[in-house]
């Protein structure tokens, strides 16, 4: 009998049915989305892996992939974590949870965790206030942040800065993302579930509901820990001039963990690629890919939109975002008729060369709203389509294969069609009158 290995499993395989009820923007969506292709990325299955959380927003994650998982009580996700690993070494363990459950209430733990550097990726988004309860000052909250009533002229006392705490501690490995890049922060993942011992990953995954503010941050990130050091002396060097904005690996040390595996994952021996920026595409298969990916995501992208628009009730926009994720799930289709018999490689997520850290054509989490209308979510939508545009410009622009050029004219092309659409749909919305945005009755996740 010929038995066939099953196969690979994708990052949607890892999403559960059970549809998130974060805030419509919060980024703790794209960091869900950033997991489950790391998970991909690895080739793992869904009976050797396990996802363990604490309590808060960003801990209900267990509940949205299909892996095992544990929701655990408040603060006690690595205690849960660190017995599983021992009794389990075979499984691949990740643990998820929010900067006031993993350095408050947690904090006890957190220390050990990285002193008994068993092997565990903790991935904490890092948003600096407590969302599930409302909007109180967390461990990482500025000092002077004065929005909260417990503390109205601001928590007073020096924020906890993670890295540098968990690198005194004894963590193997350090980095830190951004949910507004998940691409980039897929890589992060991948990196860290594959680097022996305990690896902490900071992800800054803005609260829009309690820290409107922090929608900014897509302009604070930059990248900066581009090559990552085994030597904790050099990374304490570097985190002394750290403004808690730099992105990539920090640290990746040779310290054994703690001995409770049989069989180790092996150290990755590349870690040393940056955030990649685009340096031209002459190759037509690799363009393809692009292009088929561009679409791809956009459609995973609408689909993450719609979802988070129902569960706030927001029908009308769900129902138009469904319908773009359609568009793009059609224009991916075409793109794939137009590769012919040419073998369409697959890339991994932080191999794609966009210009910024998105696909092109995916709609930032972070510009919606629960309120939103269909004037807004048109305009994403229009903003997608230029960026589109603008990629396949570029590469008709630049590559240096005179086919590729050609097809990416043509892309081009058709993408300035959608635009054109898109400005004649948008007149039928009025755009809505300012305050829109108010809501007396104020939202709060869903216990
Ligand atoms: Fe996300 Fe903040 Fe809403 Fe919680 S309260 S789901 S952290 S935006």
């Amino acid at each position: 009998m010929n038995i066939q290995a099953p196969a690979p499993l994708a990052a949607k395989d890892f999403k559960s049915e059970i549809k998130p009820v974060w805030c419509p923007g919060c980024g703790d969506y794209s960091v869900l989305s950033a997991i489950t292709k790391a998970l991909a990325e690895l080739g793992l299955t869904k009976e050797k892996t396990a996802f363990v959380s604490g309590i808060g927003c960003s801990s209900r994650i267990p509940a949205y992939t299909s892996v095992y998982g544990f929701h655990g009580v408040h603060g006690r996700s690595l205690a849960i974590a660190t017995g599983l690993k021992m009794a389990r070494p075979d499984l691949t363990v990740i643990v998820a949870g929010g900067d006031g459950d993993g350095f408050s209430i947690g904090g006890n733990h957190f220390l050990h965790a990285c002193r008994r550097n068993v092997n565990l990726t903790y991935i904490v988004m890092d948003n600096r206030v407590y969302g599930m309860t409302k909007g109180q000052a967390s461990p990482t909250t500025e000092s002077d942040w004065c929005e909260s009533d417990l503390t109205p002229e601001g928590p007073g006392v020096t924020p906890v800065e993670p890295l540098k705490l968990a690198l005194a501690c004894g963590a193997n490995y350090l980095a830190r993302g951004f949910s507004g890049d998940p691409n980039g922060l897929s890589r992060l993942i991948v990196e860290g579930i594959k680097h022996p011992g305990f690896s902490l990953i900071q992800v800054l995954s803005p609260c829009v509901t309690y820290r409107p503010e922090q929608r900014d941050w897509k302009q604070a990130v930059h990248a900066g820990f581009d090559n990552p050091t085994s030597d904790p002396r050099e990374a304490a060097r570097i985190l002394g001039d750290d403004d808690n904005f730099t992105l990539g690996i920090l640290y990746a040390g040779s310290r054994p963990s703690f001995q409770v595996a049989k069989r180790e994952v092996e150290a990755t021996t590349d870690l040393t690629r940056g955030f990649r920026m685009m340096t031209g595409m002459n190759d037509k298969a690799e363009f393809l890919a692009h292009a088929l990916a561009v679409e791809y995501e956009a459609a995973e992208r609408y689909d993450e939109l719609a979802d988070s628009m129902m569960t706030h009730n927001n029908k009308e926009v769900a129902d138009l975002f469904k319908q773009f994720a359609e568009f793009s799930r059609k224009h991916a289709a075409e793109v794939q008729a137009r590769a012919g018999n040419i073998k369409v490689p697959r890339l991994a997520p932080w191999e794609f060369k966009w210009p910024g850290s998105e696909a092109p054509e995916s709609g930032h989490v972070e510009t919606t709203h629960y309120l939103m209308t269909p004037f807004h979510a048109l305009t994403i939508a229009l903003r997608n389509e230029v960026r589109g545009q603008e990629f396949y410009a570029q590469v008709a622009e630049t590559s240096e294969n005179e086919d590729v050029r050609k097809l990416a004219k043509e892309m081009a092309d058709e993408e300035a069609e959608h635009v054109t659409t898109l400005k004649r749909w948008l007149p039928r919305f009025p755009k809505p009158a300012t305050g829109w945005d108010e809501d007396h009755d104020g939202p709060s996740a869903a216990e």
